[in-house]
């Protein structure tokens, strides 16, 4: 039986007081749909005050930061685009560590070539040295047929993130993993290297972006198996909130143990800058310290 005491969780938040950047996932994080969630502003205005910095994480590769720092702008989140890093500028901090001066074949929107471009990459359709995929909202099958003959020749095949589907607020569209999908139907290739969440590279990214240490960042986020997987494989602390897609109940059945599990950004702010609601024996408090509690008897498990 792993450690149920408070204890546990007070090695946790002294971790916690010593993160200098928080690593945020937007949707059911930040926001669901088109609200804001509980503390979020709080939790940025606290990070603020304390001289931290965050970055927000995001796999879609369809759009550039400065079109997510919009979108949060309008929700009344003031965040720019240095504040964004999507899988897409992972990917460029990726290939100019290990394949810099590369000549790129690039299936993506305009957004995401431009972001290549400004990392000092050409782009070409005619022998490239690797092969780049999005999620490409503006793909033609003479992207797919070119792409498929370079990935049939064996070209480096690199994929912006994993995703399948991209949630909407009507449903779902078909993200990059079906486009990986098309490929390996006709190739019976994968890609050679996968960048966004959970894959650590997206960590790397961040370390290279910002010159922190592992030890420095926190990753928060409200799924298991891409948020905390990534934060656990990288070996950075991990933050699961409860106001997008996990719930407490599933917590005994992943393999991604978060090393805090709250409400939402607002009891993360609390615990940032202790006010009068963080004081035992305040119930929410109690609350907290049964949901370390929970966390912790996950490390019993196989
Ligand atoms: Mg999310």
């Amino acid at each position: 039986m792993g450690d149920v005491t408070p204890k546990g969780s007070e090695e946790v938040e002294a971790r916690l007081a010593r993160v200098r950047c928080f690593l945020l996932d937007m949707d059911g994080t930040l926001y669901l749909g088109r609200r804001l969630l509980p503390g979020a502003r709080r939790f940025l205005q606290v990070l603020r005050r304390q001289g931290k910095s965050f970055l927000i994480l995001t796999n879609n590769s369809s759009q550039d930061s400065a079109a997510y720092a919009e979108k949060l702008a309008r929700l009344g989140l003031p965040v720019v685009p240095d504040q964004i890093l999507t899988s897409g500028e992972a990917t460029a901090l990726y290939l100019r560590r290990h394949h810099p001066g590369a000549r790129l074949f690039v299936v993506g929107t305009p957004a995401l070539e431009a972001i290549f471009t400004a990392y000092g990459f050409t782009l070409t359709d005619e022998d490239p040295d690797l092969v780049v995929v999005g999620f490409d909202t503006t793909l033609t099958y003479a992207k797919l047929w070119k792409l498929c003959d370079f990935v049939r020749a064996g070209l480096p095949y690199i994929a912006t993130h994993p995703d399948l589907n991209c949630p909407t607020e009507t449903g779902y569209m078909p993200d990059i993993g079906a486009i990986i999908a098309f490929v390996r139907a006709s190739t019976g290739r994968e890609p050679d290297r996968i960048i966004g969440k959970p894959n650590p590279e997206m960590v790397e990214a961040v370390l290279v972006r910002t010159g922190l240490l592992p030890a420095d960042l926190c990753m928060v986020g409200d799924r298991l198996y891409t948020d905390i997987a990534l934060g656990s494989r990288a070996g950075i602390l991990t933050v699961l909130v409860l106001t997008g897609e996990a719930r407490l109940e599933d917590l005994p059945h992943t393999p991604h143990r978060p090393d805090l599990v709250l409400p939402d950004l607002g009891a993360l702010a609390d615990l940032l800058e202790p006010g009068e609601q963080r004081k035992p024996p305040s119930s929410r408090w109690e609350d907290r310290k049964a949901v370390f509690g929970r966390t912790n008897l996950q490390d019993s498990d196989p």
